[in-house]
């Protein structure tokens, strides 16, 4: 074994940089950090060959003074904290002071900067040496970072392509103009302007970077509690995209990736998601400092939070009350479609074809069903808990019939409804309704598929008992001893929901089932109900465990294409997507309708043109 030997400074920078200097976007959330903490309102960012030729960066921030040149570049010195109680109740975006000196470490870095008050600016270059020089420059600092890692090639090597090293820059710019007002943020590649992010409020600075769709197609967030507020706006399950870097989290104006947070997002929209489609979010957690640990990654990229299961439950219960409160509005539904990239990119759009703004997702498993009439209990239990339905206004092709469990016959003047009247049902699966805006095209299975969902859901979380039905002939199961298990466990919640049954020897005698589902397919039915429970990880939530129950079962029971329905029945229908919960997409995710307004009609047929 060799001597043992302290390392020289440069050296240690090298490795300090290791951790946090892993490609040009680094280097730039480092400087513009930087920046922001300076308190500056305008930040120019220039780049070459996507960064490792070329990074200046200039700010318009309180500046540094000459004195604290030499120091912003020593390891470990900051103005930003003084004390480890400093680091606990942290404001700041640095606190390290390891930027600078690693940065430099690895590059050919030169700063000038120029506080407010003083006659002209001062430069220093220190991969050349310590001491100033006056320059002019304006009030900020500019740093200009030339040939990074030109001195550790292996780093060089991991770089990727150039585009990808400039996507990741502009989309960390992106962020960063996301994360507070009154900051704008520009990019430009070459001295030429590729991007202006930014705004004065917060609806501005998220169109600069989201466009204005997403205020559009989202529901708005605010929730508070003892320590912690959560805000911003999270894009409705009918609005989302295939990956996740529509995805904005920012905690005190830091971003942060964090898995406690994503666990909360994702539980969140657990039952309103389609397969394979990320929510759009940017989001804002406002909590106080001593409840977290920013000290937990080089590059500051994750928090600890001190009340982690405190703050996971206050994220998912905001998020999931927000997406369960959407309801159907005036507001037009879409799916972003490709061509509409984030706005802030200069780039020419291609002209827009008056497409559909319908809501594409491929159907399965549709071939389940149930007549709507055996769901009388939840239309009565519906009837009881909300307003009655209107007569349509004059003109509308369908009135309703008899006042019956299914009809909607008590008189409310004034009231409009947001999906309309039915005006019929094409091709036995979708209902086809007229509301003031246009035309409302619903998915009859999986609308009526939520329905059932939220009735049981509001039955088994309301401690009732839903209505069972006994079966004329009990139906035989098979059950292995570790399902026995499963019963004994969760027997309570299933009988609550309307299931009997008896075992003896390994067989189980189905006797009754709720009356939502009666008929056919239950012995099917209660099978996927055990095999669900069974393959439950112990450690979840048994409300999780529930909501997929009864996710399970709805799926099967809800009417299926090709039942036909009365106009009241499907008027019953419309009116009880407007009022439930969650209602305008099917357990699965896959919108429920959607809305075609007269406008894409007129536009279908070149009208107004
Ligand atoms: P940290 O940000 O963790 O303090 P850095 O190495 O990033 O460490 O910066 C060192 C110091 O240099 C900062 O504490 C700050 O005082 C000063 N500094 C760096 N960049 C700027 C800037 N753009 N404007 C004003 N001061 C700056
Ligand atoms: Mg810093």
């Amino acid at each position: 074994m060799a001597k043992i030997l302290a390392l020289p400074q440069e050296l240690i920078n090298q490795i300090a940089a290791g951790e946090v200097i892993e490609r040009p976007a680094s280097v730039v959330k480092e400087i513009v950090e930087n920046a922001i903490d300076a308190g500056a309102t305008k930040i120019e960012v220039n780049i070459e060959a996507a960064g490792s030729k070329l990074i200046q960066v200039r700010d318009n921030g309180c500046g540094i003074g000459k004195d604290d040149l030499p120091l912003a570049f020593t390891t470990h010195a900051t103005s930003k904290i003084r004390s480890f109680e400093d680091l606990e109740r942290l404001r700041t975006l640095g606190f390290r002071g390891e930027a600078l000196p690693s940065i430099t470490s690895v590059s050919k870095t030169t700063l000038t900067s120029r506080l407010q008050e003083a006659e002209h600016a001062w430069k220093i270059a220190p991969y050349l040496g310590m001491d100033v020089h006056p320059a002019a420059h304006p009030s900020g600092t500019t740093l200009t970072i030339r040939d990074l890692f030109y001195n550790t090639p292996a780093r060089r090597k991991f770089l990727k392509s150039e585009r990808t090293e400039r996507q990741h820059i502009g989309q960390l710019l992106q962020r960063m103009a996301l994360s507070r007002d009154h900051l704008a943020i520009i990019l430009r590649t070459h001295g030429k302007t590729v991007g202006q992010y930014g705004g004065d409020t917060p609806e501005a600075r998220i169109t600069s970077v989201m466009g204005q769709e997403l205020l559009e197609q989202s529901a708005a967030v605010d929730a508070e509690s003892a320590s912690m507020r959560l805000w911003g706006w999270i894009g409705l399950p009918t609005y989302t995209h295939t990956q996740t870097d529509r995805q904005h989290f920012f905690i005190n104006g830091r971003i942060i990736r964090d898995k406690v947070v994503v666990h909360a997002i994702k539980q969140a929209y657990q039952d309103v998601l389609h397969h394979g489609s990320h929510p759009i979010f940017v989001l804002f957690l406002e909590i106080d400092p001593e409840l977290i640990d920013v000290n937990a990654h080089p590059a500051k990229h994750e928090v600890r939070f001190r009340e982690a299961r405190l703050t996971h439950n206050f994220i998912s219960s905001t998020l999931n009350h927000a997406l369960r409160g959407v309801r159907p509005t005036a507001q037009a539904r879409r799916t972003p479609s490709a061509s509409e990239a984030p706005a802030g990119k200069p780039t020419p759009e291609p002209a827009r074809k008056p497409a559909l703004p319908l809501n594409h997702y491929p159907r399965n498993g549709g071939n389940r069903a149930v007549n709507l009439r055996e769901s009388a209990a939840y239309y009565r239990w519906a009837q009881s808990t909300r307003p009655r339905t209107a007569t349509p206004p004059p003109g509308a092709a369908c009135a309703p019939e008899n006042p019956d469990p299914f009809s909607g016959s008590g008189k409310d003047e004034g009231e409009e409804h947001p999906l309309g009247y039915a005006l019929g049902q094409i091709h036995g699966t979708f209902i086809v309704a007229e509301n003031t805006r246009g035309l409302v095209v619903v998915d009859m299975h999986a609308a009526h598929e939520r329905i059932l969902y939220e009735t049981f859901k509001a039955l088994l979380r309301g401690q009732e008992s839903s209505q069972s039905q006994r079966l004329l002939l009990p139906e035989a199961l098979t059950v292995s001893p570790a399902q026995e298990d499963v019963l004994e466990e969760h027997g309570a919640w299933l009988r609550q929901l309307g299931f009997t049954w008896r075992i003896s020897k390994n067989k189980l005698l189905l006797q009754a089932v709720p009356a939502l589902l009666k008929k056919h397919d239950c012995a099917q039915i209660f099978r996927d109900v055990l095999e669900e429970l069974e393959t439950y990880p112990a450690s979840g939530a048994v409300e999780r465990l529930q909501d997929q129950v009864l996710s399970t079962m709805c799926c099967h029971r809800a009417v299926r294409a090709h039942d036909r329905l009365s106009p009241s029945e499907m008027n019953e229908l419309l009116r009880a997507i407007e009022t439930t919960p969650a209602a305008g997409q099917c357990n699965h995710g896959r919108p429920t309708w959607t809305q075609i307004d007269t406008r894409q009609l007129n536009a279908l047929f070149l009208r107004g043109k």
